[in-house]
């Protein structure tokens, strides 16, 4: 079993634009000793927006909330919309809608302008909005990659059934997996990566009991968005990210990622008094650490200060995305 390190709390949310309500749970900027980019490598930051009502927007057409034109450069950008719909546009030509769902795996590399909204559809009728977004480092090899998009449709992840493993003999199915990324057994995720990481979507509707199995090479952390349910033991409700304890093994170059031990992560789902089982909602982040340097300012991760300053330059002179 991987020990679970710490519970990070309710943090308070905050507004990115005027569109995206968001926590964020993971940020690489951050110093704290117990929670920084050495124990969540390579993920770098990390916003979840629960979900949150809005209104009509009146000026949907003209003045759609999100966030306009803005740069990235040096990772990658996973966004996930739950409920409502995304729209984006960038510089290299790509645009569309993130329909409720669907996942878009975008990779910077050497450099994006892009802006998201909220689409039109949503914006005119306002309702439920729910969305995370990830940043993916990118090895040092691959930082000036081509930007790419992955645009994956919910109906084209993966699904794994999880079943009862308190009773085995009913082959009860309690809830199941998306594999947006990575592998759960021989089951391949839907995105490819520049190194490995799963991300699993994973929902339980009936009480019971499963366990994930995650490489013990792979920093670990486990988002409870809604509901509460035993991990490994441990009581965990909605709004909390569990830290599990630091990778026990480091792969060897060569070594195929098929061959590498497991870690257990337990999941109990109690049965309620009522027989009423509101639905728990995870999401599993864990992917190899890079083990790199990072210099990362705002919307830019690089691995040296003299990289950020020359994109910083780059951006000022009108150079970047050229
Ligand atoms: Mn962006």
């Amino acid at each position: 079993m991987r020990p679970i390190k710490n519970i990070h709390g309710d943090k308070a949310p905050h507004w990115v634009g005027d569109g995206f309500y968001v926590k964020t749970l993971i940020n690489h900027l951050d110093d704290n000793p117990h929670f920084n980019y050495s124990h969540t490598d390579p993920f770098l930051l990390f916003d979840y927006g629960k979900p949150t009502t809005f209104d009509p927007n009146p000026n949907y057409k003209t003045q759609p909330h999100g966030v306009g034109q803005h740069p990235h450069k040096g990772f990658e950008t996973v966004t996930i919309a739950y409920e409502g719909e995304i729209s984006h546009a960038d510089s290299v030509g790509g645009q569309g809608i993130i329909q409720k769902g669907d996942v878009q795996w975008m990779t910077a590399g050497r450099g994006i302008m892009h802006e998201e909204f909220h689409s039109k559809a949503f914006g005119q009728c306002g309702g439920v909005f729910s969305m995370v977004q990830l940043w993916v480092n990118l090895p040092s090899a691959h930082k000036l990659t081509d930007p790419n998009y992955q645009s994956i449709k919910r109906a084209d992840l993966p699904i794994v059934e999880l079943i009862d493993s308190s009773n085995p003999d009913h082959q009860t199915t309690i809830g199941k997996a998306a594999i947006i990324a990575g592998a759960w057994q021989e089951i391949r995720g839907a995105a490819n990566t520049f190194t490995p990481i799963n991300l699993w979507d994973i929902e339980l509707h009936t009480a019971g009991a499963t366990t994930l199995k995650v490489p013990n090479t792979h920093n670990t952390l486990l988002l409870v968005q809604e509901g509460e349910l035993l991990v490994n033991g441990t009581s965990v409700s909605a709004g909390n990210l569990i830290q599990f304890d630091a990778p026990t093994q480091h792969r060897t170059d060569g070594q195929a990622q098929q061959t590498l031990a497991t870690d257990n992560i337990e999941l109990h789902y109690p049965a309620t008094e009522n027989g009423k089982q509101a639905p728990v909602k995870l999401l599993l982040l864990s992917g190899e650490p890079i083990g790199e340097p990072v210099a990362g300012y705002g919307p830019f991760v690089m691995n040296t200060q003299e990289e950020l300053r020359q994109t910083f330059r780059d951006y000022q002179t009108g150079n970047f995305v050229k």
